[in-house]
């Protein structure tokens, strides 16, 4: 079944920001990404997203800030 969520484990996404340059497609690795590539109706959405490792690609590659990267509440951590 296909994921809709607008975030993997690691990163999340603000699909209003995107410009639809598909340089994120190219750079993940992992094939988390697709294309939503209709006429008045373009921007990248997650297919995959269990194949997110984390990497960080995404965000460093989209010069629009679509992703930021999910950290983990302090309290989760704590031990
Ligand atoms: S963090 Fe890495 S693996 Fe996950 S979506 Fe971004 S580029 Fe792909
Ligand atoms: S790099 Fe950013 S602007 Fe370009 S397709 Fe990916 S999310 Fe959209």
């Amino acid at each position: 079944m296909r994921s809709r969520r607008h975030s993997t484990k690691y990163v999340s996404m603000d699909t209003s920001k995107c410009k639809a340059c598909w340089a994120c497609i190219d750079e993940c690795k992992n094939g988390v990404f697709r294309k939503v590539n209709l006429p008045f109706h373009k921007h990248v959405a997650i297919a995959n997203a269990e194949n997110c490792n984390g990497c960080r690609r995404c965000i460093a590659t989209c010069p629009n800030g679509v992703f930021e990267p999910i950290v983990r509440d302090r309290a989760d951590t704590k031990l």
